[in-house]
């Protein structure tokens, strides 16, 4: 069975000010202990959100990098290395976001990060989907496909560490057209699943992975999105950032 996996994906926002109330409010919550919490603010303010969290009671909420160099330390100015997340407490990292490929990561920049995420000991939520017009054009299959496939090449068999976020870019962010229908959703990830169940991985792989739905998620469209079979969870922008962000982490309670 694959344990609930809820994401809030801070993006570029908030000010020490903004994120320690945001933090500060997830951090009394009550929750459902049946649901994996990972939050991913600006790097800028990881540790501020690690020490509100260590000094909770609660300590079902972990933190996630949004993005991690795939080098060893050293010479390489504005990245963050997988040792340096590590070393300071930090065991996720999102790897893959629409927003980071449209800022010229390729497929192959994206896998490679993964593999050096995973070698080091970092969990990967992996971010994949299909822009309007490949969708349109019939290929979301073959986009998701194509990006999958691109971190098995860099020699990624265990998936045991992987969560794929199922992220498709028309229903994304304050532009987006709207949300993922329950069922258009449904359908990708069970296709994504077929498409684990034939890539030759490790253990189970197309059974055991969790697929996020991550698009214009909110405390209203939650419930619907999450009784699919195939949805395991949520990446969740603009609202987790606001009180609604429970709601949706504890909409299958
Ligand atoms: P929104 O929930 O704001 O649409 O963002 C989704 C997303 O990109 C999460 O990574």
């Amino acid at each position: 069975t694959r344990k609930f996996l809820v994401g809030g994906n801070f993006k570029m926002t908030g000010s020490r000010a903004a994120i320690g109330e945001i933090v500060g409010r997830l951090a009394k919550a009550d929750l459902d202990p049946n649901v994996e919490v990972v939050i991913a603010p600006t790097s800028l303010y990881i540790f501020q959100a690690l020490e509100i969290l260590q000094n909770a009671s609660n300590k079902q909420i972990q933190i996630a990098a949004q993005n991690v160099y795939h080098e060893k330390p050293g010479a390489h100015t504005g990245e963050i290395s997988v040792e340096q997340l590590k070393q300071d407490g930090i065991n996720w990292t999102l790897l893959g976001h629409s927003e980071r490929r449209q800022a010229g990561e390729s497929d192959e920049l994206v896998a490679r990060k993964t593999k050096a995420a995973l070698d080091g000991g970092l969990k990967v939520i992996l971010c994949i989907g299909e822009s309007a017009d490949e969708r349109r054009d019939g290929k979301t299959e073959e986009v998701n496909a194509r990006q999958l496939q691109a971190v098995i090449d860099a020699g990624v068999k265990d998936w045991s560490n992987i969560v794929i976020a199922y992220e498709p870019i028309w229903a994304i962010g304050a532009k987006a057209l709207r949300a993922a229908t329950p069922e258009e959703a449904q359908g990708t990830h069970a296709e994504i699943r077929k498409w684990l169940a034939s890539a030759g991985l490790e253990g189970n792989a197309a059974e055991d992975t969790r697929i996020l739905y991550g698009g214009s998620v909110n405390a209203a469209n939650s419930k619907s999105l999450a009784s699919q079979p195939d949805i395991d969870g949520f990446l969740v922008g603009g609202a987790s950032l606001k009180p609604e962000f429970i709601d949706i982490i504890n909409c299958t309670r």
